[in-house]
């Protein structure tokens, strides 16, 4: 089974899409990170006219750069969330045609139409950037290992925490009014996502366009209904209150999976499917794996409940929760299971 009739950007899929790309694009910029970049520049038969290295995503700086792009034809993103929401926001201010080459699966940025802005330590979303054209290219992402293209679940496992939040929400009268249609497309992420997660040791492509495919459509999805609730809950707010109380972050795919472990078990949620899901796919979620200690989890998981209501997130298994002893202790069990 497959996710049927995704809907969204337009997308290719192929090899040495790259190339042909910036044949056909004129004076191009290309927005990009040194990883990837390194990746691909000796292929390209084209060079851009200008390279922009994205990482600050503060708007007086993004419009700066806007301003000075008066001599390129085209808007080039190429490779993680940084350039992939900085070519969205260089395309919102000059118009100019925008292509998005995301380098992992994880990046949903290249499906989203808003930029993340930051400002003053928070995240702001703002502008609304459609590309020409979304270009999965299997060559680049292939050249990922497969521990960091699995990460790519994260944004996709979260929809089996955030139902499940969404409907105490909506229950309580303190949440979005429940989308029946908009829920039972969170349950056909999960179904295609569990269906093809083994495949990526044997057919990374094909993992690769279905793991798209369903970031393409979620895209969609959030856009159609003006809010994101089938996707995010107590995982994601999990993973904000990680960051927030370590003040770092890991690869936002895995730490969203961690949150999906953890916050499953604490809502009584079949915590044994996310858990075999993400087994599956080969995605890291050993704390030492993924180079987190179980004093960051312990804190984050204390400091979750005042933390969401400081923040104003949307009703979860979270609010109220009672973070006691016996609690932490069946957490660090579970997570010590996996891996
Ligand atoms: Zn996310």
């Amino acid at each position: 089974m497959t996710l049927s009739a995704a809907r969204g950007f337009a997308v290719d899929y192929g090899r040495g899409r790259i190339a042909e790309l910036v044949r056909d694009v004129g004076r191009y910029v290309v927005v990009t990170q040194p990883e990837p970049w390194a990746l691909v520049e000796a292929t390209l038969a084209v060079a851009p006219t200008r390279m922009v290295t994205a990482g600050n995503l503060e708007r007086d700086h993004l419009d700066r750069v806007a301003a000075s792009l008066t001599d390129v034809d085209t808007i080039i993103g190429l490779g993680g969330g940084s350039a992939m929401d900085t070519a969205k926001w260089l395309h919102w201010r000059t118009k100019l045609p925008l292509y998005q080459v995301p380098s992992l699966p994880s990046v949903d940025a290249c499906f989203t139409r808003m930029t993340a802005l930051r400002d003053a330590g928070t995240v702001r979303y703002e502008g609304d950037s459609v590309p020409e054209l979304v270009v999965v290219d299997f060559d680049l992402i292939g050249s990922a290992p497969n521990a960091l293209i699995a990460g790519g679940i994260g944004d996709v496992l979260s929809c089996h925490t955030a139902l499940w939040d969404w409907r105490l929400g909506a229950d309580a009268g303190r949440d979005h009014a429940w989308n029946e249609e908009a829920a039972a497309r969170g349950r056909q992420y999960l179904d295609e996502l569990e269906a093809f997660a083994p495949l990526l040791r044997s057919d990374t492509d094909q993992f690769v366009q279905r793991l798209m495919e369903c970031h393409r459509d979620i895209g969609w999805l959030c856009h159609d209904l003006g809010h994101a609730r089938f996707e995010e809950g107590s995982e994601h707010f999990f993973a904000y209150c990680f960051e927030h109380v370590t003040n770092r972050t890991i690869m936002h795919g895995e730490l969203v999976t961690l949150g999906v472990l953890v916050m499953s078990h604490v809502q009584g949620n079949e915590p044994e499917r996310p858990r075999r899901i993400a087994a599956d796919a080969g995605a890291r979620t050993n704390l030492a794996e993924l180079g987190v200690t179980w004093d960051e989890v312990a804190t984050a998981i204390r400091r979750l409940p005042s933390f969401v209501e400081e923040q104003g997130h949307w009703w979860s298994v979270a609010n109220g929760l009672v973070v006691d002893d016996a609690l932490l202790d069946s957490v660090r069990a579970v997570l010590e299971r996996s891996g």
